[in-house]
């Protein structure tokens, strides 16, 4: 008797609503048949890069933008410095900014602490990886004068007999960051922090612990490119030894599942449900076929 599999996807998995309501928007403007196209990759998921290229979705860099005229241009879900927002109506560009509410405010609570800090002659610091597009826009709130650490090592460049005022890219891991928080608060007497970590991504790693524990094969889908399925994929990993990362279905080797009875599949933020559902799918048809 062929033995019963239970194939399970992750409930939390998929798009984090930021990126969900970017996307919703993107799609929502391309149906009026006129080109818009996105600064930047809409997500870091090649697949769904190419199922918005096929619907009409353009995708073009900062130098390209530069030199656009008329046309219709969308900001992601990441947010973009306020130099993107510049001179947009002599080059008659109509924006649809789909900023993430989450970075709207964090962009603007470092503005704010900016504008302070110029009167004490203080430090804005930003917790971040170096060249990442929400980077980007929150150092350009402070007209590119940020402090910006990626570890421990950065920490040189901070000066400890100014003030600080230390906050967190949105995706970042939360004990890092605190830990951070730990040996600056030692260093200075004059340092606030702010938790600016979106609980989107924070909650998921303890969630994902479990749900890579719970089953004996875990499917990880993501973009290879995309950190925050890279960080996710490691805990599944840390937790059980068969976990696979793949991009598409097409990844999928049958030996994976032999002998197994429980799958979970999950992915990143960046990963759209659409294609965790092609995945269960292909992996359903798979174990049938055992
Ligand atoms: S991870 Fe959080 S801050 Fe980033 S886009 Fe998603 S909801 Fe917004």
């Amino acid at each position: 008797m062929q033995k019963k599999v239970e194939i399970a996807i992750d409930p939390e998995s998929g798009f984090c609503f930021g990126v969900k309501n970017a996307v919703t928007k993107a799609i929502n403007e391309l149906a009026d048949g006129q080109k818009l196209y996105s600064l930047g990759a809409m997500v870091h998921n090649p697949v769904e890069v190419n199922r918005l290229a096929s619907i009409g979705l353009g995708v073009i860099d900062h130098e390209q933008f530069a030199k656009l005229h008329n046309a219709k241009v969308i900001f992601r879900a990441h947010g973009e410095p306020p130099s993107s927002y510049a001179n947009l109506k002599d080059r008659n560009i109509k924006l649809i900014d789909a900023t993430c509410p989450v970075v709207l405010r964090l962009q603007a609570n470092i503005k704010k602490a900016y504008e302070q800090m110029r009167q004490c002659n203080g430090q804005v610091v930003i917790f971040g990886k170096k060249g990442h597009a929400e980077v980007i826009g929150l150092i350009g709130q402070t007209d590119g004068n940020a402090i910006l650490i990626e570890n421990e090592k950065d920490i040189s460049k901070i000066d400890f007999s100014r003030p600080i005022e230390f906050f967190s890219q949105t995706t970042k891991d939360v004990s890092k960051f605190m830990n951070l928080v730990k040996i600056l608060g030692q260093k200075s007497s004059q340092f606030q922090w702010h938790d600016t970590i979106c609980r989107q991504v924070a909650n998921r790693g303890p969630h994902l612990r479990n749900f890579a524990s719970e089953h004996e094969v875990i499917i990880f889908v993501g973009g290879r490119d995309s950190s925050n399925a890279k960080v996710l994929f490691e805990i599944c990993k840390s937790v059980n030894a068969k976990s696979y990362f793949i991009e598409n279905e097409s990844d999928i080797q049958n030996d994976w599942f032999t002998g197994v009875s429980s799958i979970g599949i999950s992915g990143a933020t960046s990963t759209p449900s659409w294609l965790i559902e092609n995945v269960a799918d292909r992996i359903n048809a798979i174990v049938s076929g055992l």
